[in-house]
């Protein structure tokens, strides 16, 4: 029996294998994880709800865009909400983003588990691979042969649960290049003091420059860390500041009060009214200076990682043969919406494809 062999169950090894297995019933399909079970980000993911897809425009969204739209746009929200739908996890929209209607992540992760099962796709857990070669791969427990190999062992972001980027080091002994990886999706640690008013939210427009240079414009929440900025409007510039090839001079420029004009403490919240004021800043044009990222711990996902220049556009290795990548282990990230587990699952269909 030829065997296709896993390395990651996370989203999109775990859909990988499951769309593998129901193409190829006659294969022996096998997914290994170093965790103590399958899907454990799933749970997490858009505040524990599972914004899964995005139904509207996928342009401007991605890195390496050219190489991703076409794969994203071949296995496209339609089918995967199709898909989720022929597998019992009934879906919503709320605006373009798409969550499975029960508006819980347990819902994604129960029925993905359940095909696993009925599947009689085979799960090694609490085992950590730690090389491959020659068609064989070694783990904590032993060594299992493979005729394919897919690799989906994620980035470095949330390492608690489970993607620690060490086996990207077996990688980078095997050859591969990487892009530099830095946290996306995440706070920002600015030089400006921000103490005063931690903790606070307010929906502003922000303009990321770098130098006199506009990037990007955003609108949505900002909150104030107490070093620094969060909040979703922050976290989508960060995948534009990562796509900077230097991060030196960036700036952040937020309007508070948009089109409008009168006191600041009408504007504004009071409190964010009097540190503007304390601080002789502009409510329309207060200029935040990005110092760094906040870590992996808080980042939802990796910039960065296995070069798409290592890869043909099937997603198999360039150098060695029967080897796939999928997820976010490869140099493919984006920004808030849905479209990072949509790489997820399109990588992994596209793999199933093309073995
Ligand atoms: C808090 C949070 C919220 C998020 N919300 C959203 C959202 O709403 N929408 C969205 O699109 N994206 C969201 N994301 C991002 C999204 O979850 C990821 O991009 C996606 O899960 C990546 O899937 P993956 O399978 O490539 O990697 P992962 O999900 O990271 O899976 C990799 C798996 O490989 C395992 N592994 C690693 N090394 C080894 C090894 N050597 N041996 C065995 N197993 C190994 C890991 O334990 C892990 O289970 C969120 C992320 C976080 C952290």
């Amino acid at each position: 029996m030829k065997k296709v062999v896993i390395i990651g169950g996370g989203i999109s090894g775990c859909f990988a294998a499951i769309r593998f297995k129901q193409c190829h019933p006659d294969y022996q399909v096998s997914i290994f994880e170093h965790n103590d079970k399958l899907l454990k980000k799933i749970y997490a993911t858009g505040n524990g709800k599972c914004n899964f897809a995005n139904k509207g425009s996928l342009e401007n969204k991605y890195s390496n865009e050219s190489f991703v739209l076409p794969i994203v746009k071949e296995f496209n929200s339609n089918q995967i909400v199709d898909y989720f739908e022929s597998i019992g996890i009934k879906t919503k929209a709320i605006g373009d983003l798409l969550y499975p209607y029960s508006e819980s992540a347990e819902t994604v992760a129960n029925h993905l588990l359940k095909r696993i099962k009925e599947l009689n796709i085979e799960v090694h857990l609490n085992d950590e691979v730690k090389d491959y070669r020659n068609g064989v791969i070694s783990t904590v427990s032993g060594e299992y042969p493979y005729d394919a190999l897919i690799i989906s062992v994620g980035g470095k972001s949330s390492p608690k649960l489970g993607s620690t980027g060490d086996f990207h080091n077996v990688l980078l002994k095997h050859g591969y290049s990487f892009k530099e990886r830095h946290p996306s999706l995440c706070p920002i640690k600015t030089k400006e003091n921000t103490k005063m008013v931690e903790g606070l939210r307010s929906k502003v427009s922000a303009s990321l420059y770098q130098g006199n240079k506009l990037v990007h414009e955003e609108e949505g929440e900002l909150l104030f860390k107490k070093d620094g900025l969060s909040g979703m409007v922050i976290f989508n510039l960060t995948h534009f500041i990562n796509q900077l090839d230097n991060k030196n001079n960036v700036t952040i420029h937020i309007d508070f009060a948009k089109g409008l004009s009168g006191e600041y403490d009408s504007l504004t919240n009071p409190k964010i009214a009097q540190y503007l004021l304390n601080n002789k800043l502009d409510i329309h044009n207060t200029i935040f200076t990005f110092k760094d990222f906040y870590g992996y711990d808080n980042s939802q996902v990796t910039s960065g990682g296995l070069k798409i220049s290592e890869l043909n556009l099937d997603l198999s290795s360039k150098k060695e043969k029967g080897i796939y990548f999928i997820g976010e282990v490869v140099d493919v990230d984006a920004i808030c919406g849905g479209y990072n587990i949509m790489w997820a699952l399109a990588s992994a269909e596209k793999v199933n494809k093309a073995i």
